[in-house]
């Protein structure tokens, strides 16, 4: 594969960009080799500078749902265009958007449109300690948020239940906000929530976690966590940024059947375009400037051209509900290709996957937090990783991201994903 185009261009990149990529997990530092970048994609497949073609499996990190080039979507974006790029006022496309979105998420009585999923979660944990007056938040080890200050908290060491900042630049005060416990650990979230009595503002988590590759709640765990907050008067907050709109028109909240207080959304919210919103109980957004004390804005938020690819997208995916099938049944015919490679190669890696998210762990190991996440080894990750990259099939490069499937991979592209995991695993195994 001829890959000279990418190479020098990243080369470029270097002087003006820092690490030459605008987003870090892009540089493909986990995996080792250098980015390929896109030139343009339709359908299941994106293709590069040297015009190699690669079946998409991250799909822009989700938002790319209904594969690239929908016609849909770029014809109201087209539209959209003609009447202006931006206005600053309020404009009705907006009203549709927030009508949608209620009548789709179970928990959202009203919503606020913002740009970016980091926007939505720092200004919903915002609102949430306006509401309780209170300054804690929790959040679980290897879950992501977006790169707020809160967010990015490391676990205190020892006995101390206190963050530290994950990131230089991230204060030590606010650091000590965060208090961040195991996912899917239901003993150690009452623990720090009965240690903190009438201090947590709000419980922040993925329903189901995407962020240290797939990783779903266990039984009972989304329940019990909403039990809990109702008994100690926390703000329940499901990240969906990623879920929302991808395991089920409601997200994770429909799929599990456990209504939270507040939601956070962005990826396929936008339909491509950089669109986050959050949104929950009318009381609770009833807290947010102009119509209550707790501040948020944006000078672009709720632009008519990204609201017109966000309400196209979500209309979609509202009328066409059984894609939600196709894309599992699209799901479990890949997994189950994999599972029959591995026999085949006398392998023993662990899959967790629902819905049109999947990740393949190198352990043997069943992964249900972060600290089982980690015995994947990432050596083997990187290679199989440039494997299928070789052959044309486009993974998250990174262990700790789950893939994401769009409608457009069909019979053929599945086979092709199957085969070369075949061909990947035996090459990185001989
Ligand atoms: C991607 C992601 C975010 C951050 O969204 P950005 O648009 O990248 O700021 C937040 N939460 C979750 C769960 C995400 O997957």
């Amino acid at each position: 594969m001829e890959k000279g185009k990418s190479k020098s261009v990243f080369a470029q990149a270097q002087s003006t960009i820092p690490g030459g990529v605008n987003s870090p997990v892009r540089a493909f530092r986990a995996v080792g080799g250098e980015p390929i970048f896109m030139e343009s994609a339709s359908g299941a497949y994106m293709t590069d500078l040297d015009g190699n073609q690669y079946i998409d499996l991250i799909n822009s990190w989700g938002p790319m749902i209904l594969g690239h080039g929908n016609t849909l979507i770029s014809d109201a974006v087209k539209e959209a265009v003609t009447k202006s790029l931006s206005f600053g006022t309020p404009t009705y496309a907006e009203v549709e958007m927030a009508e949608l979105i209620c009548s789709m998420v179970p928990s959202i009585e009203k919503v606020r449109m913002v740009n970016s999923g980091t926007e939505a979660t720092m200004s919903a944990i915002r609102v949430a300690r306006g509401y309780t007056k209170r300054d804690k938040i929790i959040k679980f080890e290897g879950c992501y948020h977006g790169h707020g200050d809160s967010f990015l908290i490391a676990a205190g060491s020892g006995a101390a239940t206190m963050g530290e900042p994950d990131s230089p630049g991230v204060t030590r005060g606010t650091a000590q906000d965060t208090l961040t416990v195991a996912y899917n650990d239901m003993e150690a979230l009452k623990a720090t929530v009965a240690e903190n009595k009438d201090e947590v503002a709000a419980i922040i988590l993925e329903p189901v976690a995407g962020n240290m590759g797939c990783v779903t709640p266990v039984d009972g765990y989304l329940q019990a966590m909403r039990q809990l907050c109702d008994e100690e008067g926390i703000v329940l907050i499901f990240d969906e940024v990623m879920t929302g709109f991808r395991l089920a028109p409601g997200g994770a909240q429909e799929l599990y059947g456990v209504t939270p207080d507040m939601t956070t959304l962005g990826k396929i919210i936008g339909g491509g375009m950089p669109v986050g919103a959050y949104g929950g109980k009318t009381e609770i957004m009833d807290m947010v400037s102009p119509k209550g004390p707790v501040y948020q804005a944006g000078t672009l938020s709720g632009n008519p051209v990204a609201m017109a690819a966000g309400l196209q997208m979500l209309r979609f995916l509202n009328e066409n509900r059984s894609l939600y099938q196709q894309l599992e049944s699209t799901q479990q015919k890949i997994v189950a290709g994999f599972k029959s490679n591995m026999d085949k190669l006398g392998l023993n890696y662990s899959i967790n996957a629902v819905g049109s998210m999947f990740s393949i762990f190198f352990t043997d190991q069943s992964v249900k937090d972060f600290e089982t996440a980690k015995s994947s080894d990432l050596e083997v990750f990187g290679k199989y990783f440039n494997a299928m990259l070789e052959r044309g099939v486009y993974l998250a490069p990174s262990q700790y991201e789950t893939l994401f499937l769009s409608t457009a991979i069909g019979e053929a592209e599945i086979e092709k994903i199957v085969t070369s995991n075949y061909e990947a695993l035996k090459e990185i195994h001989s």
